[in-house]
C-alpha cells in the first residue's frame, strides 16, 4: 500500500491502515504539515454543524472520536471541545438559523440547538449587540492542525509505516487499466494499491493516468492576533451572512479566517497575501467581537486548498482504474473529518464495507455537466472571499 501525500488525510489513512496490521509507505514531497499545504495552514475547526448530508456519517464518527484522539495518538493535539456558534444579526437571519437547526436534526445532530439572544451572549462574552440569536453545537470544537497531522504520522510510524519525506512523486505508473505504482525522486515504487491524497496537487497526478479531477486551487487566508488573556472566547464563531471563522487559541491569540483569499502562484507551490483580504477579514471579526479592536494583527498566511466542482471531496475507488483510491478535494471539510476518513478508507482498502463513503464516491463525477465543469475550472474567484 502506497499513500501519496502526508497531509492530515494521507496521515490518517496510513495510521488506520497500520492499525489494522498492514504496512504502508507514505511518499511526501516535504514534511507532514509544511507550508503551503492545507494541513499546515488550516484553521483547525472541528465542526459538525453545517455539514452536507453526504458527509454527515463521517462527521458524526469524527466528532465522537476527537475527545479521545490525543490519548489514542499519544500526542497533544491542542483539542478543545468549546462548541461552535453560528450567529444571526437580524430577525430574518434568526429564522434562517432556526431552519438550519432543523436541518442539523434531520442529520441526527440532535444536540444542536437554537439559542436566543441572552444565551448567545452568555456563550460568547463580548459579542456585538447586533447579534440576536445563534445555532449552538456543543460537541464541536477546535484543534491544532499541524500537531494533529504530525501526530498521525508519528503514530503510523510507531506501527510500522514508512515515511519517505522530501520525496516527490512525479507520475503514477499505469499498465492497461490498472495503476501499478508511482515514479518518485527515490525511484519507482510498485504497489497493489495506491492512495492519492496529495491535496491540491492530486489533479496533476491523476491527469497523468487519464483521470480528470474537477478540482480548483484556492489560497485560503488565516490571520492571527496578538495574544491576549486566554479563555475569553470558548466556542468557535461563525456567522450566517459574513465570511468568518473566529476562535481563540489556548495561548490567547485569536485566529481569524472564513474563506478570505490570497493569490495562488502560477506553479502552485506558494501564494501571495492580499492586503484587501486581510483588512476585510479583520474588520468582519471586529464587527462581531468588538474587543478584538484592542489587538493587532500578529501573523497572516495562506494554505492551498482544493475545491471540487460540487464542493465535496472525492473519496473512494477511482472510476475506470484498478488499484487507485482517491482521497482528495477536501476543501474546508477535511481537517475535522480526517479521523473518520482514515478509518473508512482503511476499511475500504481492506475489502470491508465503508457505506459512509458512498456519497463521496469519485464515480459521481460521471453525472457532472461537462460545460459547467469547464466553466468552474476556468472561473476566477471573484472578490476577496469564497461565497
Ligand atoms: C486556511 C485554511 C483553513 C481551513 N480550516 C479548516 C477548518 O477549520 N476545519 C476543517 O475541517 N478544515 C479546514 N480546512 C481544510 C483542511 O485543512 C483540509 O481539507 C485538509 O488539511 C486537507 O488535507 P490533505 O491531506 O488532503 O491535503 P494537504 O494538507 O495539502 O496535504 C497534501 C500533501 O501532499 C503532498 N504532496 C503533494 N503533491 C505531492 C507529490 N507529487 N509527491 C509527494 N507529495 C506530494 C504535499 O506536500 C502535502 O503535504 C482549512 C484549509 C485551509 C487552507
Amino acid at each position: 500500500m502506497r499513500v501519496l501525500g502526508g497531509g492530515v488525510i494521507g496521515g490518517s489513512i496510513a495510521y488506520h491502515v497500520a492499525r489494522q496490521g498492514r504496512r504502508a509507505l507514505v511518499v511526501e514531497r516535504a514534511e507532514p504539515a509544511e507550508e503551503p499545504a492545507a494541513s499546515w495552514a488550516s484553521a483547525g475547526g472541528v465542526r459538525r454543524q453545517g455539514r452536507d448530508p453526504a458527509e454527515a456519517a463521517l462527521a458524526r464518527e469524527a466528532i465522537a472520536r476527537w475527545p479521545t484522539l490525543a490519548a489514542e495518538l499519544g500526542a497533544d493535539l491542542g483539542y478543545r471541545q468549546g462548541g461552535q456558534l453560528l450567529l444571526a444579526e437580524s430577525d430574518a437571519e434568526a429564522e434562517q438559523v432556526a431552519a438550519f437547526v432543523a436541518r442539523q436534526h434531520t442529520m441526527g445532530f440532535v444536540d444542536v440547538r437554537l439559542v436566543d439572544r441572552a444565551e448567545t451572549h452568555a456563550l460568547a462574552l463580548g459579542l456585538s449587540e447586533r447579534v440576536v440569536a445563534g445555532s449552538y453545537s456543543p460537541a464541536d470544537g477546535q484543534a491544532d492542525p499541524r500537531r494533529t497531522t504530525r501526530a498521525f504520522a508519528d503514530a503510523a510510524r510507531r506501527l510500522g509505516t514508512t515515511y519517505w519525506t522530501g520525496t516527490e512523486c512525479s507520475d503514477l505508473l499505469a499498465d492497461g487499466g490498472r495503476v501499478v505504482g508511482a515514479r518518485t525522486t527515490r525511484g519507482d515504487v510498485l504497489a497493489g494499491e495506491m492512495v492519492l491524497a496529495a491535496g491540491v496537487w492530486s489533479d496533476d497526478l491523476a491527469a497523468g493516468v487519464g483521470l480528470s479531477l474537477p478540482l480548483r486551487t484556492h489560497a485560503l487566508q488565516m490571520l492571527l492576533s496578538t495574544p491576549t488573556m486566554p479563555g475569553l472566547l470558548r466556542p468557535v464563531i461563525g456567522a450566517v451572512s459574513r465570511p468568518l471563522s473566529l476562535k481563540q487559541r489556548d495561548d490567547g491569540a485569536f485566529l481569524l479566517g472564513g474563506g478570505w483569499l490570497g493569490d495562488v502562484a502560477s506553479d502552485r507551490r506558494s501564494y501571495t497575501l492580499r492586503e484587501t483580504s486581510q483588512r476585510g477579514n479583520w474588520a468582519t471579526a471586529r464587527a462581531l467581537l468588538p474587543a478584538l479592536g484592542t489587538e493587532r494583527m500578529a501573523g497572516a498566511w495562506c494554505g492551498l486548498e482544493a475545491i471540487s466542482f460540487d464542493g465535496m471531496p472525492f473519496v473512494g475507488r477511482a472510476p475506470g482504474l484498478e488499484g487507485l483510491t482517491l482521497a482528495c478535494g477536501f476543501s474546508g471539510h477535511g481537517f475535522a473529518i480526517a479521523p473518520a476518513v482514515g478509518r473508512a478508507v482503511a476499511d475500504l482498502l481492506a475489502g470491508r464495507a465503508a457505506p459512509e463513503l458512498d456519497g463521496l464516491s469519485p464515480a459521481r463525477s460521471a453525472g457532472f455537466d461537462a460545460a459547467a465543469v469547464a466553466g468552474f475550472l476556468n472561473a476566477d474567484a471573484r472578490g476577496d472571499y469564497l461565497d
